[in-house]
């Protein structure tokens, strides 16, 4: 599949013209190792090294747009992985800090953005269930691995107030994505979609 069919098949489950404008402009080959290259256009997830998965390109669109992101959002991704879900909410906001558990993720991740030419998104190494309070608050936070029982507190306190946060949770063994919104009156969350992702370590 190429990526012009990728983007027929998007349309049926995306509809923000934003979101697809993005995954149209992001080489997602730059992003997965040379050998599975042929594959970056099929939509389904690809492994990334270190036993974890890029997911597959018509759900980290949804997650885009469920995020609502605006060109001046500061983002928070959380499980940067291959970078290629920060590239794509890089050229939906303003400046996206990721962050990857796993350090060589990490690296790889830096140098296939800078591949990529994005120069507002960064990918540093640690625990992202900590977020990264000295650069909140966050406009929109992006998790990509599965928290267990509720999504980490520490993100929905850097969430700024307007803010919108997505993140799969698992609640007895079912996992699902979770949308939550801070209003001036508290956090609002939301179950959406059943999701499989790697755990949340
Ligand atoms: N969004 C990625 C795919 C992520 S797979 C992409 O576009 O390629 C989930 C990632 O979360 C894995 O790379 C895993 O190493 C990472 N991860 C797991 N627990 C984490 C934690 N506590 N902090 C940061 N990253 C974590």
């Amino acid at each position: 599949m190429g990526r012009q069919q990728l983007l027929a098949s998007l349309r049926t489950s995306v509809s923000d013209e934003r979101v697809l404008a993005a995954v149209a402009q992001v080489p997602r080959e730059l992003f997965v190792a040379p050998a599975l290259r042929r594959f970056a256009y099929a939509d389904r997830p690809l492994p990334i090294g270190g036993g974890q998965t890029i997911s597959q390109p018509t759900l980290v669109a949804r997650m885009c747009e469920m995020l609502e992101l605006s060109d001046d959002d500061l983002v928070l991704d959380v499980g940067s992985g291959s970078g290629y879900h920060a590239a794509l909410l890089s050229r939906l906001s303003r400046y996206v800090y990721g962050i990857e558990l796993d350090e060589e993720l990490a690296a790889q991740a830096a140098r296939s953005l800078e591949l990529a030419g994005i120069d507002n998104a960064t990918v540093v190494a640690g625990d992202g269930s900590a977020g990264l309070p000295e650069r909140a608050p966050f406009d929109a936070i992006n998790v990509a691995a599965t928290a267990h029982g509720e999504v980490p507190p520490a993100l929905e306190e850097q969430l700024a107030v307007g803010g919108r946060l997505i993140a799969p949770v698992a609640y007895e063994g079912t996992e699902h994505l979770v949308l939550v919104r801070r209003s001036r009156d508290g956090l609002q969350r939301t179950l959406l979609d059943a999701v499989r992702f790697v755990p949340l370590r």
